[in-house]
């Protein structure tokens, strides 16, 4: 489960460190397997093998040992003792002959046995009650017979030759007996390198091993006597044993054979191949590690890189940098993705600039909706060319129709907010020049630049950078230009700002004539109040909207009081003066841009107040009234005072629809005439339904 996860992992450097492993540690497991099972199996075959040969050794020489015995005997018999049988064997002359074979054939028993029990004559030490009862009956049987017997726990050989010179009922054997010594173990363990013991009803008789004092160990080695083979330590070497009941003729079940070898030395390289895989294992994995990681890292990281920008264009991030910088396939790769990012994003930046442009020409155009205010129409333009060029700051010139002089009508930031107020000749300095031929200027060397004069501005000109100036395009005239002043982050102006500022100032051009004519549409010509029409489309606009939003909107009705008598007493155009003298006290006393002072008709004048409560309305209709009073006109007869009567209506308190609050204010008007004029009042409430 874990390895396919790990290769199910999204990440490619996981997968190459893990092929890395798989690719250096399988077929070396597979290898060290395979070796070590060979190894093994000739470590197996081998001690095997060994194991035969020395048990075959050792009963071979017991075989070689017992058959000489029984040549020595029967040799004896024929030779020497058969002629004493004639005289029922002499001690005399036996006996020396018994003694002179036990040294010469180095035995330690020779008797001679009469009737298969009894041992009419012997010579060396070998007295036992098994020997006349089990021993003697069983080796007398034939004239060869021979037998291995344990007495006081030793081993002994039994050969025995019968003695044909005299025929008797009672059967003669020559017994030669022989105790199977330590020594006789010792010179085969000499050739074959084996530990030989012999048990006997599983106590040791015989043995080879030596204990670490060089002592015979008397003891079990092997802790399962049971067993027929397997492994033991012995004094911390490993050996393998077995033990075989087969001694020669299968005399005896209950003596028991033991070889012990020592561990081929195959299988202590089998061991030492298990600790060399171990070690050799641990390097590899760690080899594979380093391997796969640098691999990883060279491979696995660029892609992973790659991966993370693609992943960052694809979410619309198109700041990207190359930072793998290599030469080959992934290098490639790479530096191609990167530079079809930056065409990407070059192009993309060029669209969002022509929509930008096109944005801009566009709010350009429909500002001519927006603002009734040709200044503020203005500083709208310069700002949005401001914006679009980068640039610090700027200014809106225009052209005097009288004078035919430019005179700065717009100007934004930094110093150009005290500007000079000396009109530019034509043809004179950037922007005369631009006014005279009607082509932009770009000026990148700013006030150093040999065509630019400084026209008495109070403010110093050094900082005047870099500069575009184009014209304002009307039809085939000029009606002014626009200067963008100091291009951001030290950069110049270009050909292509220069065409852009070009198509902004002919945009410039229409709106602002366009917006002439609508002031001159909209504005009533002697008092510059906006006509009835105009005020008829507001009111209706500012309820709709009071309405909606559930605002309060107020009207507030001027009339002049006494006026026919004014007329008539200082004539018309004195009448005139009065009316244009009210209207711009009224323009000067109410908010601009908020408030929409019209002139309904005649000497009646009125006032929109959007957002505004009665109680509101009414303080602002008294200080209209107030500054009226104040006003004077001079005349040949002196100076003349003038009052007005005013009446306020507000919605929703005094009127719902545009009629009634007309009508209420219009009423409220006439209330204060009849209350003696000059002065202010409030229409009265309707009736809550
Ligand atoms: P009241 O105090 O009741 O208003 O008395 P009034 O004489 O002012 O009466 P009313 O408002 O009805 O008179 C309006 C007069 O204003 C009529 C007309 O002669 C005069 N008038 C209207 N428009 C103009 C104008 O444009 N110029 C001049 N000079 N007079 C005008
Ligand atoms: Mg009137
Ligand atoms: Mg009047």
């Amino acid at each position: 489960m874990f390895f396919i996860n790990l290769i199910n992992n999204k990440k490619i450097k996981f997968k190459i460190i893990f092929l890395f492993v798989i690719i250096l540690i399988l077929p070396l497991t597979v290898l060290t397997i395979i070796s070590l099972n060979r190894t093994y199996t000739v470590a197996e075959n081998n001690i095997n093998r060994d194991l035969t040969h020395a048990t075959k050794l050792f009963r071979d020489s017991l075989e070689d040992l017992i058959d000489s015995l029984k040549l020595r005997a029967k040799t004896l018999v024929d030779f020497e003792i058969d002629s004493l049988a004639i005289n029922d064997f002499p001690a005399k002359e036996t006996l020396p002959i018994f003694e002179s074979e036990l040294i010469k054939s180095d035995l330690d028993y020779i008797a001679l046995v009469e009737d298969r029990s009894y041992a009419k004559l012997q010579v060396g030490k070998l007295a036992n009650e098994t020997l006349r009862h089990i021993i003697f009956p069983a080796i007398c049987h034939s004239s060869l017979g021979v037998n291995i017997y344990v007495i006081n726990d030793e081993p002994w050989i039994f050969a025995s030759a019968m003695v044909t010179k005299v025929k008797t009922t009672r059967p003669q054997h020559l017994v030669f007996a022989q105790k199977i010594k330590n020594t006789f173990a010792d010179k085969l363990k000499g050739i074959t390198d084996a530990e030989y013991s012999i048990y006997y009803n599983n106590k040791k008789l015989i043995t080879t091993q030596m204990d670490v004092y060089a002592r015979r160990k008397t003891g079990n080695i092997v802790d399962k006597p049971e067993l027929d083979k397997g492994e033991f330590l012995l004094q911390g070497k490993p050996y393998s044993f077995i033990h075989d009941k087969a001694l020669p003729n299968r005399i005896s079940d209950d003596i028991k054979l033991e070889i012990a070898l020592p561990n081929s030395s195959y299988s202590e390289l089998g061991n030492k191949m298990q600790l060399d895989f171990l070690i050799f294992g641990a390097l590899g994995l760690l080899l594979a590690l380093i391997t796969g990681t640098i691999l990883s890292m060279n491979i696995a990281k660029p892609i992973n890189e790659l991966a993370e920008s693609t992943s960052k264009v694809s979410s619309g991030d198109m700041e990207i940098s190359n930072t793998i910088n290599r030469e080959d396939e992934i290098g490639i790769l790479s530096k191609n993705f990167t530079e079809m990012v930056k065409n990407i994003k070059e192009e993309k930046e060029q669209k969002e600039s022509r929509m930008k442009e096109l944005n801009t020409l566009f709010e350009i155009s429909n500002a001519v909706n927006l603002f009734t205010n040709s200044e503020e129409l203005l500083k709208f333009i310069l700002s949005h060319a401001i914006e679009i060029l980068q640039a610090e700051r700027g200014s809106i010139m225009l052209l005097d129709d009288q004078t035919d002089e430019l005179v700065i009508k717009v100007a934004t930031g930094g110093r150009y907010r005290a500007i000079s107020s000396n009109p530019i000749k034509l043809g004179a300095g950037v922007c005369g020049k631009v006014a005279f031929d009607g082509i932009g200027i770009i000026c990148n060397e700013g006030f150093k630049d040999s065509r630019f004069k400084n026209f008495g501005s109070i403010m110093p000109v050094e900082d005047i950078n870099s500069l575009i100036c184009a014209p304002l395009k009307f039809k085939e005239g000029t009606i002014g230009v626009i200067n963008i002043v100091n291009k951001k982050n030290n950069q110049l102006f270009n050909k292509n700002d220069l065409s852009l500022l070009t198509l902004i100032g002919s945009q410039a051009a229409v709106t602002i004539e366009n917006n002439k004519l609508y002031e001159l549409s909209i504005t009533d010509g002697m008092t510059h109040l906006f006509v009835h029409r105009y005020f008829q489309a507001r009111l209706s606009e500012e309820l709709l909207r009071a309405r909606r939003y559930g605002l309060n909107l107020s009207l507030i009705m001027i009339d002049i009081d006494n006026f026919k008598k004014f007329n008539d007493t200082y004539g018309h155009q004195t009448g005139d003066l009065v009316i244009q003298k009210v209207a711009s006290c009224i323009k000067e006393t109410v908010r601009t841009a908020i408030d929409i002072p019209c002139r309904y008709g005649g000497e009646e004048m009125c006032i929109i107040l959007p957002e505004t409560k009665s109680e509101e309305a009414f303080m602002t209709a008294e200080r209209v009234r107030k500054n009226i009073a104040s006003l004077s006109v001079t005349h040949s007869s002196g100076e003349l005072h003038i009052t007005v009567s005013i009446g306020v209506a507000s919605y929703p308190l005094h009127a719902k629809d545009k009629e009634s609050l007309i009508k209420a204010s219009d009423k409220a008007m006439y209330d204060s005439k009849q209350a003696g004029k000059n002065q202010t009042t409030i229409a009265s409430e309707i009736a809550s339904s």
